[in-house]
């Protein structure tokens, strides 16, 4: 936490008000006080986060229920903090940099001021002059002031030469930083919160600009607990890159694949109709059921591998949370109907 961001906490009176509104409202909406739902809750009533009150009154308005998934999400969506340490280290360094140049920019300032003077007197002085000498004597002092705010302005150009440097390099980093913050480790893939700022893009771009299908998928590895149970959680994790490889294959431009958590997968796919969704899913499906996975050494095989996937297509005005719940609704559909499958959301 940044020392501006410790200043713009509540007080303890505060806190211990927005404490009482917060745990009622919990409780009527059935949400466990975690201590991840708590700060959701307690950033709602405080209104310091409009992003996330907006989006809270929406769930609210249309009473949606705060199920787990949901839940997660919105502490995910606004208030995890990513990568912010990074971000604030470097944010610390360009602050630095830009008081250094900007003293190093005042200083030039005093020296040209000072400069300006001393040409205005030396103005003056020249036209008072009555002999050579005098006027030789007026040159060299000239000339003497001039070599002096000669080296000022090269010693300025030089410092802000590496300034420049130093500030590109921070940048870079930055968006390094950036980057990092929205890649799952394991996988490659993007985090959920990434997808989520996926979707969101996306449907702003189809409600303001030009109305095309879009579809989310969810995708779940079926039976993935025997895997972590027959064979490790290390082989678990290879298998997890295995689908998220396949993913990434199988999908082109526009779309997104995302590592949703654990052994779940999200795909947001613009411009792709329900129908062309599921056959893009039976793909997928079909790739992943027909390799045959091998540990590696040994070569003992890993026994099929199958994923169930739900798909739902946007609906104009849709809530972004309501098309990932049909999308969620409809691979549990797939689940309860013998898994290995792929099912559109009605
Ligand atoms: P289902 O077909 O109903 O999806 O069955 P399942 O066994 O896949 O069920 P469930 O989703 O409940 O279990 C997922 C398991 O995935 C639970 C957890 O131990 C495991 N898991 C979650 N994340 C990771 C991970 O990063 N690596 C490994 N190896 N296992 C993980
Ligand atoms: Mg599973
Ligand atoms: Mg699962």
């Amino acid at each position: 936490m940044t020392a501006q961001e410790k200043n713009l906490l509540p007080d303890l009176q505060t806190s211990a008000e927005l404490l009482r509104m917060a745990i009622p409202l919990m409780r009527e909406h059935g949400v466990p006080i975690t201590p991840q739902n708590y700060s959701v809750w307690f950033h709602y009533v405080s209104g310091d986060k409009p992003k996330l009150t907006a989006h809270m009154e929406q769930i609210l308005n249309d009473g949606v229920a705060f199920t787990e998934q949901l839940n997660e999400s919105l502490y995910e969506k606004h208030l995890s903090e990513h990568n912010l340490e990074k971000v604030d280290e470097i944010r610390q360094q360009v602050l630095a940099t830009l008081q250094e140049t900007s003293a190093s920019l005042s200083h030039t300032g005093t020296e040209a001021e000072t400069y300006g003077k001393t040409l205005e007197v030396f103005d003056e002085t020249c036209h008072n002059a009555e002999s050579l000498g005098d006027v030789y004597g007026l040159m060299k002092s000239v000339l003497a002031e001039t070599r002096r705010m000669k080296a000022s302005v090269d010693q300025i150009q030089r410092d802000f030469a590496v300034k420049s440097a130093e500030m590109e390099q921070l940048r870079e980093e930055l968006e390094h930083a950036r980057q990092m913050a929205s890649i799952d480790a394991l996988t490659g893939l993007v985090n959920r919160g990434a997808f989520f700022d996926a979707l969101e893009e996306k449907i702003e771009c189809i409600e303001s600009v030009e109305d095309t299908p879009l579809c989310v998928v969810m995708i779940d590895i079926d039976h993935f607990k025997k895997v972590n149970d027959n064979f490790g959680h290390l082989v678990g994790d290879k298998v997890i890159r295995f689908v998220a490889k396949t993913l990434q294959q199988s999908i082109k431009g526009l779309d997104t694949a995302a590592r949703y958590g654990g052994e779940e997968f999200a795909l947001v796919l613009p411009e792709t109709p329900a129908e062309g969704a599921v056959i893009l899913c039976n793909r997928i499906r079909e790739r992943i059921s027909g390799t045959n996975l091998v540990r590696a050494g040994t070569r003992i095989p890993l026994g099929q591998i199958t994923v169930s996937a739900g798909v739902a297509e946007y609906r104009p005005g849709e809530d972004m949370m309501e098309l990932v719940r049909r999308a969620d609704e409809a691979l549990y559909q797939s689940k309860r109907q013998g898994r290995n499958q792929v099912q559109a959301a009605a």
